[in-house]
């Protein structure tokens, strides 16, 4: 197994990095001046201070300067740039340098914004920066993972990926996927015993290596070794890499726009023949207008937009606690049709409260909220606190969760289950420190989704050697032989009793754990799966109250109105799954599905399964994964969210993977395109509001810029055509092109939702991005456009006006039509006359004050003059312009009016992408 890797470790600068793994725990432990109990926060700080944080030098950014010129590595501008050399071949030198200025300036702002938006999603992906558990003055604490020190020690369990080098010092079912470091595929199983020192590192069994991921049982470890003296940071492969700002609809539009530039140059040759040929233009002039038409067709700062538009849904995302981590998925996001959520602290607070105690004496009922030992127990039925010993005592033994009060505020550090079980244990006047000294654990079979229980190995005060297991109540039913009688002694499993009493708890949303103890005549090294069969006895069931999320009611309701399908997929019992899913509305008498019967289905009947039902209960995570299938098989687009390792394939297989920023997995946050940071779902449905607001306001910048650029080329085109004079010069065109993309377009890019955003059905997965609608829509006001430029420049020459003043009348309609016409596009297919509506936003505001400054600008400076040959307008024409503005408005919320009364566009608020009706 040796590789080039191992030959390293020889390497004489590292000779005691090889050493660990050859040394007995307690050794490592010396060496570090480390304890099992971990170190103190004062000694860490002094050993962050003198090893530097635990991270690896931040992969290389792109330079700058690369990153500036990347801004001109595009069809549109390589034209622009052909069509600025031909300027200057024919002597058109300020026509030239005007094209250069845009081009420059547009790269300018593309550069500066993509550097913006790329900062930002830096930040973003801080605020999941993964946490590491350690024990630091003997207790557990999440650290983050660049605070780890030399000596700390480290706990790891399934789902962790391994924050440094660590020395085991403990491991219970320990294996680890370690392809990231020696490319081996299989798992290697670890466990503390020291090995040979001249061992590969594929064969330390006792170390565990920065960036591996853990993908089941639990284990300890002291850090060895942390950031680039880890072997990770050795052979300086670096995990993770700068995110690109691409996603397919960015990629659809380059592609878009390469073919549009080559439609555009045959176009333009071809228009170029029929000037020279067939119009006797001089072949200078001819060249400047085809110049003039193609510089007008060319949308070049769309792109741009685009990108700032999704990074700036990804920033309202993360504002609203839904972090991206891969872009593509705002775009997924808006036409997500069917959610799949856990239940437990996603639809439920996961603040659990233990509320009645059962066993075969009778009932405990446990009054007060929250963490707080404080309320009592009532004895209900014979039930009493010294019967139900056995099962309080295992609550607080079979069970790793620490309470804490702080300011008479008490906090769970751990499962919050197993916190709720050590409040009940103490409100039945219990110790549980004094418990747990008083019956040391001397090993366990760690919880794990698949099995659903957990059991603990423990030594008793008078040397007795006992089991306690807690987990699903049927999975402990089923491996239980005897459960305890009311008087202390054994008696058989009355199964219809728990049968009933598990049902009723669950009928009113209880989640139920069930416990049970085993004796053994001596204490076997290792806890097995074997020394639970046969001889566990069942000591009762504990319901815990875990009241729904208030947001998360109101989300559901909001999903039903936008035409998205909510599934709860659970590990929970079905009854219980089934009573939270009434209280949370997600179906009246919702059909109920348990894991164990989708197993024997076939495709087609799961899929109609998988449709129709709304609640999955006792799911494993394969379960996850093929109903995520069949949904899609079904053609919906799924959000799936996940929190353990298992879940990682439903997570990637899903269109949407979210996982738990709280009490999710890293191996569930690296599957997942997007980390929720209050595990709400709330949050889920508040980033599909934000995923459908940026697909809206993309269509708006393209709905708003194409016929602009409709417009001005076909204006020109018909120049040629017809054989009149041009009603604009090529540095015009650019002028409007640049005064207006980089303000009115990008203030599109903040607009905020539109009111009906979550009152219509999803937008279909495959729609084109431009719907016949929206391609009627720029066709329209590309002829309107063309309309009025044409009719004023006409107008003014038989007033009299010279051809300059002519065309500065156009320039300046077109600029007013443009502002005109974003009021209109801001809501696509609701009326813009509202009071609302016409106040804009802030970004349309400033957008505004810049483009009339500028366009003052160009009409009154002499500078102006001299560059774009444009005049002073008088008061009477300006007016006459403005009104033309106000006749655009007004047409198009006539032909908006005309097409909702037919049906056409969205009637609930309205579907912008298409024009069939809403199912
Ligand atoms: P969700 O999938 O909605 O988050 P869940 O938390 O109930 O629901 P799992 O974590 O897979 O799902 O748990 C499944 C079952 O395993 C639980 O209903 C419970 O009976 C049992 N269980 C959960 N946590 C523990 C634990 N720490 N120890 C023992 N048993 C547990």
């Amino acid at each position: 197994m040796a590789s080039a890797r191992d030959e390293q470790l020889e390497r004489p600068d590292r000779p005691e990095a090889s050493a660990w793994h050859a040394l007995p725990a307690e050794d490592v432990l010396g060496s570090f001046a480390a304890a099992r109990s971990g170190l103190s926060s004062e000694e860490a700080r002094r050993r962050l201070a003198e090893h530097g944080p635990n991270s690896l030098p931040e992969p290389a950014t792109r330079h700058p300067l690369l990153r500036f010129l990347a801004q001109f590595d595009n069809a549109l501008i390589y034209f622009l740039l052909a069509a600025a050399a031909a300027a200057v071949a024919i002597g058109h030198h300020v026509d030239a340098a005007v094209i250069v200025a845009v081009v420059l300036i547009n790269a300018l702002v593309g550069f500066v914004q993509e550097g913006r938006a790329e900062e930002a999603l830096a930040a973003i992906r801080q605020m999941i920066s993964p946490q590491a558990t350690v024990l630091r003055e003997g207790r557990r604490r999440a650290v983050p993972v660049h605070e780890l020190v030399p000596g700390d020690m480290a706990l790891l369990e399934a789902g962790d990926r391994v924050p440094a080098d660590l020395r085991l010092v403990r491991a219970r079912g320990l294996l680890v996927d370690e392809a990231a470091l020696t490319g081996e595929s299989v798992a290697a199983e670890k466990d503390e015993r020291p090995v040979e020192a001249g061992a590969a590192l594929g064969d330390r069994r006792c170390m565990v290596y920065s960036g591996t991921l853990v993908l089941a049982g639990q284990g300890s470890g002291v850090v060895a070794a942390t950031g680039s003296a880890t072997e990770i940071g050795h052979i300086s492969r670096l995990i993770g890499s700068v995110q690109q700002l691409t996603t397919p609809l960015l990629r659809q539009i380059d592609h878009f726009a390469t073919r549009f530039t080559w439609v555009a140059l045959v176009g333009s040759a071809l228009l170029f023949a029929f000037a020279v040929l067939l119009r006797g233009y001089h072949w200078s002039e001819a060249l400047m207008a085809v110049v003039a038409v193609s510089v007008g067709l060319i949308p070049e700062g769309l792109p741009a937009v685009i990108t700032i538009t999704l990074a700036v849904g990804v920033r309202r995302m993360a504002a609203r606690n839904a972090v991206v981590r891969r872009l593509p998925a705002v775009e997924t996001l808006g036409a997500t049709s069917v959610i799949c959520s856990d239940k437990t602290g996603t639809l439920t607070r996961n603040e659990m409260t233990a509320r009645q105690v059962v066993t075969p004496a009778g009932r405990l009922e446990a009054a007060g909220s929250g963490y707080a030992p404080e309320g009592g127990l009532a004895e209900e039925g014979g039930g009493s606190v010294a019967a139900s010993l056995p099962l309080l005592q295992s609550c607080v033994l079979c069970n790793d969760a620490e309470l804490h009060e702080q300011a008479g505020q008490w906090s769970v550090n751990g499962d919050p289950m197993e916190g709720a079980l050590v409040a009940l244990a103490m409100k039945a006047g219990l110790d549980p420190a004094a418990l747990r000294r008083g019956w040391p654990r001397l090993d366990e079979i760690p919880f794990d989704a698949q099995h659903r229980f957990m059991a603990t190995l423990h030594q008793g005060p008078d040397g007795e050697i006992a089991i306690f297991v807690k987990g699903a109540p049927e999975r402990l039913l089923a491996m239980a032989a005897r459960q305890a009688g009311p008087d202390g002694g054994e008696q058989p499993v009355d199964h219809r009793f728990w049968t009933e009493a598990i049902a009723s708890a669950a009928a009113e949303g209880e989640r139920v754990l069930g416990f049970a103890a085993g004796r053994l005549d001596k204490a076997p090294e290792r806890l097995a799966f074997g020394d639970l069969d046969g001889s566990l006895v069942f000591l009762g069931i504990v319901g815990f109250i875990d009241p729904p999320r208030d947001e998360a009611l109101a989300a559901i309701a909001e999903c039903r109105s936008a035409g998205i399908d909510v599934k709860m997929i659970t590990g929970d019992h079905g009854a219980t799954a089934g009573a939270i899913a009434r209280q949370l509305g997600l179906a009246e008498a919702p059909e109920v599905v348990t894991g164990s019967a989708l197993d024997g289905l076939g495709e087609q009947d799961l899929r109609a399964l998988a449709k129709r039902a709304a609640v999955f209960a006792r799911t494993s995570p394969e379960h996850k994964l093929r109903i995520v299938q069949a949904l899609q098989q079904e053609g919906q687009v799924v959000a799936m969210t996940g929190d353990g390792v298992n879940d990682a394939p439903s997570l990637k297989q899903a269109d949407v993977g979210v996982a738990m920023g709280r009490k999710g997995t890293e191996a569930a946050k690296e599957a997942a395109e997007m980390v929720l940071l209050d595990d709400n779902f709330a949050s889920i449905v508040a980033a599909v509001h934000e995923g459908r607001t940026v697909y809206d306001n993309i269509q708006k910048v393209i709905a708003w810029t194409l016929p602009t650029n409709g417009g001005e080329a076909l204006a020109v085109i018909a120049a040629i055509l017809f054989g009149f004079t041009m009603p604009m010069t090529a540095a015009q065109i650019l002028w409007i092109n640049l005064v207006t993309a980089v303000t009115l377009g990008l203030a599109l890019a903040f607009e905020p939702a539109e009111a009906g955003v979550m009152a219509r059905p999803p937008r279909r997965a495959g729609d084109p991005l431009l719907s016949p609608f929206l391609l009627w829509r720029v066709v329209l006001v590309s002829l309107l456009f063309t309309g009025a430029a044409l009719g004023v420049f006409f107008h003014a020459q038989s007033r009299g006006y010279d051809l300059e003043m002519a065309r500065t009348l156009v320039v300046n309609t077109l600029v007013v039509l443009e502002i005109f016409y974003l009021f209109s596009v801001r809501y696509l297919n609701m009326t813009s006359i509202t009071l609302k509506g016409m106040l804009g936003t802030r970004s349309v505001l400033v957008a505004l004050t810049v483009v009339i400054l500028a366009q003052l600008g160009f009409t009154y400076l002499p500078v102006m003059h001299a560059l774009f040959d444009s005049r002073p307008v008088a008061i009477g024409d300006g007016l006459m312009i403005l009104a033309l503005g106000v006749a655009l408005l007004l047409v198009l919320e006539a032909e908006k009016a005309v097409l909702r009364r037919a049906g056409v566009i969205g009637r609930r608020g309205g579907r912008v992408v298409s024009t069939a009706p809403a199912p």
